[in-house]
C-alpha cells in the first residue's frame, strides 16, 4: 500500500513543488512506483512533468468537488514509474465550492484510498494556504513533508502549519506524522543559511532531513523545460540533492 506524504508549507515560495516534481521523478528513477497528486491551482507540478494542463480530461478539481472516478484525471507521465493527478485553475475555486460539501475535508482521502494500492508513495503537493485543499490533503496522508526555505523568517506561520497538523490529527487522522523537515535553497557560505539550520533543528528536534537541497539556479530552469532535473542535468547539484533525498526516504521505510 502506498505511503501517502503531503508536502506542505502554507509560506509560498519555500520549494514545495520543486520538492514534489523532483522527489517524485527521483523515486520512480529509483524504482518505485509514484503518483503524484498535484492540489495547487497553479500546476506547476503538473507542467513540471511536462503536462499541458489544458490536454487533460479531468483534473484534481473534478475528482475533488465532482464524482468523477480517479482513473478519469490519471496521465502516465513519461518519466519512469510516475504517474500524476493534475491539477487545474478551477482547483482556486474549490475552496469555496467544498464549504458546502458533506464530508467536506475527506473527499481526497476517499478518492486516493483505491487509488495508492496501485503505488508505493503517493506525493501531494500542496497550496500556499492552510484552507480546505490543504486540509484534505493531510486528512488523506501518512506524512508531511515540510520544506523549509533558508531565509530570513523560516519559521515564521511554522507554529501555525504545526497547531493545523494537531487539529487534523485531532479530527480526522489520529496517525499522521511529521516525516521530516526539508532545508531548501540551502547555501553553506551564508551565515545567515546557518543560523536558520540551527534554529529549525531546535525546533524540529530529531525531524530534519540529513539531506538540504542547495540553491542550484538548474533547478529553477528544469520546469520550463517540463523536466525533473535528474532527468534534465543528471550531474547538476540539484539531481544528486534530490536522489539522495529519495534514498533517505527509501532508508526510512526499509524498502
Ligand atoms: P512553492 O511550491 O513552495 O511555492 P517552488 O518549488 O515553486 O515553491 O519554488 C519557488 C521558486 O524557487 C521557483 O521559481 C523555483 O524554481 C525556485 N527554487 C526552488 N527550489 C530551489 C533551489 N533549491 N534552488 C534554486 N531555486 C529554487
Ligand atoms: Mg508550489
Amino acid at each position: 500500500m502506498g505511503k501517502v506524504i503531503a508536502i506542505a508549507n502554507q509560506k509560498g515560495g519555500v520549494g514545495k513543488t520543486t520538492t514534489a516534481v523532483n522527489l517524485a521523478a527521483a523515486l520512480g528513477f529509483a524504482g518505485k512506483r509514484v503518483l503524484m497528486v498535484d492540489m495547487d491551482p497553479q500546476g506547476n507540478s503538473t507542467s513540471g512533468f511536462g503536462i499541458n494542463k489544458r490536454t487533460c480530461e479531468a483534473s484534481t478539481y473534478d475528482l475533488i468537488i465532482g464524482t468523477q472516478p480517479a482513473a478519469k484525471a490519471l496521465v502516465h507521465t513519461k518519466f519512469k514509474n510516475v504517474d500524476i493527478l493534475p491539477a487545474s485553475i478551477e482547483l482556486a475555486g474549490a475552496e469555496i465550492e467544498l464549504i458546502e460539501l458533506e464530508d467536506r475535508t475527506m473527499r481526497l482521502k476517499k478518492l486516493l484510498t483505491p487509488l495508492k494500492l496501485n503505488y508505493d508513495f503517493v506525493l501531494i503537493d500542496c497550496p500556499p494556504s492552510l484552507g480546505l485543499i490543504t486540509l484534505n490533503a493531510l486528512a488523506a496522508s501518512d506524512y508531511l513533508l515540510v520544506p523549509i526555505q533558508c531565509e530570513y523568517y523560516a519559521l515564521e506561520g511554522l507554529s501555525q502549519l504545526i497547531t493545523t497538523v494537531r487539529q487534523v490529527k485531532r479530527l480526522y487522522n489520529p496517525t499522521i506524522e511529521i516525516l521530516g523537515v526539508l532545508l531548501t535553497m540551502y547555501d553553506s557560505r551564508l551565515n545567515l543559511t546557518l543560523q536558520v539550520v540551527a534554529e529549525v533543528k531546535k525546533y524540529f528536534p530529531n525531524k530534519v532531513f540529513k539531506t538540504v537541497i542547495p540553491r542550484n539556479v538548474r533547478l529553477s530552469e528544469a520546469p520550463s523545460f517540463g523536466q525533473p532535473i535528474i532527468y534534465f542535468d543528471r550531474v547538476s547539484k540539484g539531481a544528486q540533492a534530490y536522489n539522495e533525498l529519495a534514498q533517505e526516504i527509501i532508508g526510512m521505510y526499509h524498502m
